[in-house]
């Protein structure tokens, strides 16, 4: 018995060593972060011309455009156009020049913004991180000045209950239990910046079913709506059941972060989706990733697998995001049914639901900038158009979050590009045949990894 008891009493030290170990290594994560500042010092780049391509303006195609871009922004996008005789000339011919993409779902530990943007993504909303590292980001989002890292929008903390999802990577997240408690709870993340609410919403159902940790309650859940709308700020949830994601919408929730995964959307939620104006990023980037009954051996690549091993993404992955992407997450939750997630996805985009493209990197499985062009095949196989999966990625999350300088081609909008090979429009793997990124119209330069022989 006593040795049972030492025993046990080792196996714990070791769970919280290893637990301080992965806090510790998340908390150098945010030391890593770029610090920014030094480019808000460099000029704006001078400018260039991209003539004879196919243009996607975020909402619709325009066939043989000229675009040009001075000191970090777009002043002409359209078809034909005289072109400028000072600025360097790109050749579009063969080509589709895409607004930079927005992934409306990641989390920014580490290198995330550099990552991101080694994929054409030149903006993110973060859904959870610690809001420190945000702050200083969130200033220099609005400089023209050449970057070397995506721009970043975030909740900063999640809305969660004490030991509830969010809070099992050991970062100080402040939590909640009570209706009353939202509006304080609310000001406090404003006052850290937080650029709209993200909410964790994941109730056992009448049977017992659910989640294996606390959530918040519905009423809670339904005042963080309110006090973050009150204060003209979005409020967005995190679901993974049907059940919850029903809640969400009759609370008034902005959007949903997830689709719930564990039944396929009815016309029930499918209407009040509708009727509410509420959009649906879905993540079913995350959901590959994490479905138990995808292959998970050898021949048989899992979804997530075939896309490190994809010529046209593999050498743009870090040995981390290779690693991330091959891992098999392997659980055996329900809510983890990419087929059902894909049939919701279709139910709600034909009822006309406005669906956002996001990935929710780095969880396993996934990798940043990578798992979006994966998302945006996912979208496809849901039933958007590859043109509508591209406003997905575009103009929608834009709208939707309100970032009024970027999501287009049009003049004065922010001059965050992406010059890829072929048709995405018709095709959409071809998102991943990238020529050029342009971030606040300056060349960045991709970053390669070689594998080691
Ligand atoms: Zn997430």
């Amino acid at each position: 018995m006593k040795e049972a008891d030492a025993t046990a009493r080792v196996q714990r030290l070791r769970r919280i060593g290893i637990a301080l170990a992965v806090a510790a290594a998340l908390i150098g994560f945010f030391w890593a972060l770029p610090e920014p500042g030094d480019e808000r010092l460099a000029p704006p780049a001078p400018g260039f011309v991209v003539r004879d391509v196919r243009l996607f303006d975020g909402e619709r195609v325009v066939e043989r455009a000229t675009v040009v871009v001075r000191a970090g922004r777009i002043v002409e996008a359209g078809p034909g156009g005289a072109e400028p005789s000072d600025l360097q000339v790109v050749d579009g011919s063969g080509r589709t020049l895409l607004p930079g993409l927005i992934d409306a779902h990641v989390h920014t530990w580490g290198d995330a913004l550099a990552e991101t943007l080694n994929f054409g993504v030149t903006t993110v909303l973060d859904m959870f991180s610690d809001p420190g590292p945000a702050r200083e980001l969130r200033r220099s989002r609005a400089s023209f000045a050449p970057r070397t890292h995506a721009d970043l929008f975030s909740a900063g903390w999640l809305a969660t209950a004490p030991r509830g999802h969010g809070t099992q990577f050991g970062l100080p997240v402040p939590t909640l239990s009570t209706p009353d408690e939202a509006p304080a709870w609310v000001d406090a993340r404003l006052a850290e910046g937080s650029d709209y609410i993200k909410i964790v919403y994941e109730p056992r159902d009448a049977n017992g079913l659910g989640a294996p940790f606390p959530s918040l309650d519905r009423a809670t859940m339904a005042a963080l709506v309110a006090a973050a709308q009150a204060r003209g700020r979005l409020a967005v949830v995190h679901v993974s059941r049907l059940v919850a994601a029903h809640d969400a919408l009759e609370a008034h929730a902005d959007g949903l972060v997830h689709v719930h995964a564990d039944r396929v959307a009815d016309a029930a939620l499918v209407q009040l989706a509708r009727e509410r104006g509420a959009f649906v990023t879905p993540t079913l980037a995350v959901i590959a990733g994490f479905d138990p009954t995808l292959p998970a051996t050898a021949g048989e690549a899992r979804e997530n697998q075939r896309l490190a091993a994809d010529p046209a993404v593999r050498p743009y992955l870090t040995p981390d995001q290779r690693r991330g992407l091959e891992t098999s997450p392997g659980t055996k939750l329900v809510m983890f049914r990419l087929d059902t997630a894909l049939a919701s996805v279709r139910a709600l985009h034909a009822g006309g639901v406005e669906i956002l493209a996001g990935s929710d990197a780095p969880n396993p499985g996934t990798a940043h900038g990578a798992s979006l062009h994966h998302e945006l095949e996912l979208l496809v196989r849901a039933g958007l158009t590859p043109t509508e999966a591209l406003r997905a990625a575009t103009s929608a999350p834009a709208r939707r979050y309100g970032l009024a300088d970027r999501g287009r081609i049009a003049p004065g909008q922010r001059a965050d590009l992406l010059l890829v090979v072929g048709d995405p429009t018709t095709n959409i793997r071809a998102t991943r045949a990238i020529e050029r990124i342009w971030k606040n119209g300056a060349a960045v330069e991709r970053r390669r990894y070689p594998e080691a022989p």
